[in-house]
């Protein structure tokens, strides 16, 4: 880091850690109601979110404007699995936004290099192809597979198909929606994009018999979290990998949510050894400072892309790169997948002692957990709220608790009480 950096850096680290905002925010500090007044005013209501405004926050804890202190169990869905403003990866951050943050992919940069060779040795994977944020990294695999299916399969023009499960989650783009089975993901937005057959999640049988001759690859994700943490049958993801390969079918595995350590491994297909084709990957692969996703494939698959066949302005960026690369070391130095293993078994455990007719089921891999209640989870997320535990309901009925992996025993027993007093209490 140069002087003038170090300078910008520290000063800009002391401000944080006195809460104070940057300088280009209003000299007057504005209240809750007012900035969520002005959200709802001039902004689109895509979101429902619970009203808490966030203001700082640092490892598993989220600040709010009047300084009350929450334990973040969403971590940004996953995004932040190294725990917020991991002070090593903001270091990276800054070191670099003041050597060069983008330079687009007209000219080489000198960290993509080393984020392509610090991919291929963590996942073995032959080849990277980055983009910025998920849905980007699955059309981006979509792309290749259709390409891949028409130019070494053989498949007839504009016939090919991909094989996805019910209750999927991959994106919002309109190729993505098309193949959503949730109603509000798609309704107001066709002409839809054809060219998707769906199964049941976790049925291999369902799998070999809607491959056809035009298939060229079967998307999935090896946990579904936003369908509320739905974990496939046990050998699901070995026996696809095996249909898909007799078939000449690419798997395709969207670890955007379960990669990087959440579900105890480092990613999710590794608890049945089930390696994918095409691995896309996003969310923590940043530890949440800026979109960073890439699509891992093997050379043969990713040659299907010549120049000028797809692209992005911010794709692989040296400012993405450097924090990526960074987010990489802290996962590995602080052995996240492993504490995720661990300490996710200690917090299912505690769970599961939970004492409640309206518990429907309790389950999880890794910090990846859900709890199914038998009625609306909302109630229970604005409860934990108050108590200082951010959650969000996933599918009207699943609590998720999916904290930064760098969350100690201690703070899980102190969430624990917590959540025993809320969801025993209803
Ligand atoms: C979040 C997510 C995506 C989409 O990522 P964005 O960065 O929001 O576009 C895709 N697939 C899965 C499994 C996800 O969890």
């Amino acid at each position: 880091m140069s002087e003038d950096t170090r300078g910008l850096f520290e000063q800009g680290l002391r401000r944080g850690a006195r809460g104070l905002g940057t300088g280009v925010d209003r000299g007057t500090r504005m209240s809750t109601k007012d900035l969520i007044d002005l959200e709802d005013r001039y902004g689109a209501h895509n979101y429902h979110p619970l009203d808490v405004v966030i203001e700082r926050a640092r490892g598993v804890w989220v600040w709010d404007l009047d300084g009350k202190r929450y334990l973040d169990c969403l971590a940004a869905y996953s995004a932040v699995n190294q725990g917020h403003c991991h002070p090593r990866v903001l270091e990276a951050l800054v070191a670099q936004a003041g050597k060069v943050a983008l330079t687009s992919r007209a000219f080489r940069n000198d960290q993509l290099p080393l984020l392509y060779e610090e991919l291929h040795e963590l996942t073995g994977m032959d080849v990277a192809l980055p983009m910025n944020t998920g849905a980007e990294a699955v059309e981006t695999a979509i792309k290749a597979a259709r390409k891949w299916g028409y130019e070494r399969k053989g498949i007839p023009e504009d016939q090919a198909e991909l094989v996805v499960s019910a209750g999927n989650f991959h994106g919002r783009t309109i190729t993505i929606v098309s193949f959503s089975t949730e109603a509000q993901y798609r309704r107001g937005f066709g002409p839809m994009t054809p060219g998707f057959r769906v199964i049941p999640y976790g049925d291999a049988d369902a799998l070999a018999k809607a491959i056809g001759p035009n298939t060229c690859g079967f998307l999935v994700e090896p946990i579904q979290g936003e369908a509320g943490i739905i974990i496939p049958p046990r050998g699901f993801l070995a026996a696809a990998q095996q249909i898909c390969r007799k078939e000449r079918v690419l798997f395709m595995l969207d670890e955007i949510q379960t990669g990087f350590g959440r579900t105890g491994k480092l990613f999710a297909y590794m608890h049945e050894d089930a390696r994918p084709d095409m691995l896309i990957v996003g969310k923590a692969l940043s530890a949440g400072f800026y979109p960073v996703s890439a699509v891992l494939g093997s050379r043969e698959v990713m040659d299907v892309f010549t120049p000028g066949d797809h692209g992005s302005t911010f794709g692989g960026n040296p400012l993405a790169c450097a924090v990526a690369r960074a987010a990489l070391r802290v996962l590995r130095d602080e052995k996240l997948p492993e504490r995720s293993a661990e300490l996710g078994e200690y917090f299912l455990g505690r769970l599961r002692t939970l004492r409640s007719e309206q518990i429907r089921d309790i389950r999880g891999k890794g910090l990846f957990i859900g709890l199914e209640m038998s009625g609306p989870a909302r109630p229970y997320c604005e409860a934990l709220e108050e108590e200082g535990i951010l959650c969000k309901e996933t599918h009207e009925r699943v609590i998720r608790f999916a904290p930064p992996l760098v969350i100690e025993r201690d703070e899980i027993d102190w969430a624990f009480d917590r959540i025993r007093k809320v969801v025993e209490a209803h």
